[in-house]
């Protein structure tokens, strides 16, 4: 930061480091559901739907997956986006759970 005086070097390196902080948070706000995860067993969630329990859930259906589900908060493109299921996690677009239903 050459030509910067003292006061304003330290002002930018706290306003870099900050930017840092929130950037991390974001990132761990974001991670993915875990098949262990106490709400993700409840629904019956796997994080591929070629691997769905089909003795289990026998209302899945080949192609059901979060990309083409109505929950998913992202667009059908997106490789992973949220589900109002499970606050604070990304799901993939390949995975499914039992409360699957058609996206319009
Ligand atoms: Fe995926 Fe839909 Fe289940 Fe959410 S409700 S995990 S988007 S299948």
């Amino acid at each position: 930061m050459k030509g910067i005086n003292q006061p304003r070097r330290v002002f930018a390196v706290a306003i870099a480091m900050a930017g840092t902080a929130g950037l991390a948070s974001r990132v761990f706000a974001q991670a993915l559901l875990s098949e262990a995860d106490p709400r993700a067993k409840a629904l019956g969630y796997v994080a591929d739907a070629s691997k769905v329990d089909a003795k289990n859930f026998p209302k899945y259906a080949a192609g059901q997956n979060c990309a083409n589900c109505a929950l998913y908060q992202a667009k059908p493109t997106d490789p992973v986006g949220g589900c109002p299921l499970f606050a604070g996690r990304q799901v993939p677009a390949k995975a499914w759970c039992s409360a699957w239903a058609k996206r319009a």
